[in-house]
């Protein structure tokens, strides 16, 4: 049997419960320490995923409980980086942000996100995804104060990348994602090194590798910086090509409510295309119709069969009200579309 078309799946993020961290707010600190906290984490790990799949999310990922930040989230676990003395930085060429240094050779001293793999993969029976930050974006959240080289940086965690993706699928994950915005900003580097940093971080995998590349988060930086890029956003012009080349399976990209031009879906050929279909820079809660109509826009050029509807990005900065309805728009969205086929 072939495996049903247009399965639903989320960017990775979703909001904490205020006993976690404190709720729409980005980095927040946890509310609670030691083993209690852990225990926490796997809580709303198993919250995260049940609400998923009553929402007919087919792909469920742990909703990044166990995270503060995608990126600094897996910092802080690496030796080589002081996560004490932050420096401050322009991040995508946006907003400033105070993060941490790389201050000596970088070394990951043990599995960083093992422990939560192994929780998501004994709480569902579904496919499971697990999202990891990219090269690239990793190396444009931090201060580097000891390699002096971006590429070279972003090669250096590509090897630390991929041991922990290796294990990652030795425990059952179906689809491991890696967040790259920064392939958003600099392009002339994504096709420099930043695809290569990308296929070291994937090499050797069997499971499904996806890239997302996205226009950010709903904040205020974000919002400023998509008015200065016109009535039509062409980054993944750029991009796409270069991916459609690539070994990586699959692409999760913005669309539903972005200026992206949908035809730029057609230059991914070959590969599974995530469209996004839900705007997560918006409280309002996309109608199951709206859903429907992003979907049977995207599929005048992506087959059915490598269509995943998804988000357009993290949903962690949203109420969690807001988050719980668009999850529930995206897999009855899906499922009016799939309705058709039959
Ligand atoms: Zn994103």
């Amino acid at each position: 049997m072939s495996p049903p078309l247009l399965q639903t799946t989320i960017v990775g993020s979703l909001p904490k419960p205020s006993w976690l961290a404190q709720p729409s707010k980005l980095w927040a600190p946890w509310a609670l320490e030691g083993a209690v906290l852990e225990e926490a984490k796997r809580d709303a790990t198993r919250l995260a995923i049940r609400d998923q799949e009553r929402a007919g999310i087919d792909i469920v990922s742990d909703g990044e409980q166990s995270r503060r930040h995608f990126v600094t989230g897996y910092l802080e676990h690496l030796q080589g980086i002081d996560n004490e003395h932050l420096e401050t930085v322009r991040i995508r060429q946006r907003y400033d942000a105070k993060v941490p240094q790389v201050i000596a050779p970088i070394v990951r001293p043990h599995p960083v996100h093992s422990e939560d793999a192994r929780v998501l993969r004994a709480e569902t029976d579904h496919p499971i995804k697990y999202t990891l930050p990219g090269p690239m974006t990793m190396v444009d959240t931090l201060h580097d104060a000891y390699y002096k080289s971006r590429a070279r940086l972003a090669m250096e965690f590509a090897k630390i990348l991929n041991q922990e993706a290796r294990e990652l699928e030795a425990l059952g994950v179906n689809v491991i994602q890696f967040d790259e915005p920064a392939f958003n900003v600099y392009m002339d580097e994504v096709k420099t090194w930043g695809v290569e940093a990308l296929e070291r971080a994937v090499e050797g995998l069997h499971c499904k590798t996806a890239v997302h590349i996205c226009y950010g988060y709903g904040i205020k930086a974000n919002i400023d910086w998509k008015q200065t890029l016109g009535s039509q956003w062409r980054q993944y012009e750029e991009t796409f090509p270069v991916l459609a080349r690539s070994r990586i399976d699959q692409v999760s990209l913005e669309c539903h409510n972005s200026k992206v031009p949908i035809e730029l879906l057609g230059l991914l050929q070959g590969k599974d295309v995530l469209v996004g279909a839900i705007d997560v820079a918006t409280e309002t809660v996309e109608s199951p119709q709206e859903v429907a109509a992003t979907i049977r826009a995207a599929l005048k050029y992506v087959p059915a069969d490598k269509l995943y509807p998804c988000t357009n990005c993290g949903m962690v900065p949203l109420p969690r009200a807001v988050a719980l309805g668009k999850l529930q728009a995206l897999g009855a969205g899906a499922k009016i579309v799939r309705a058709e086929f039959d």
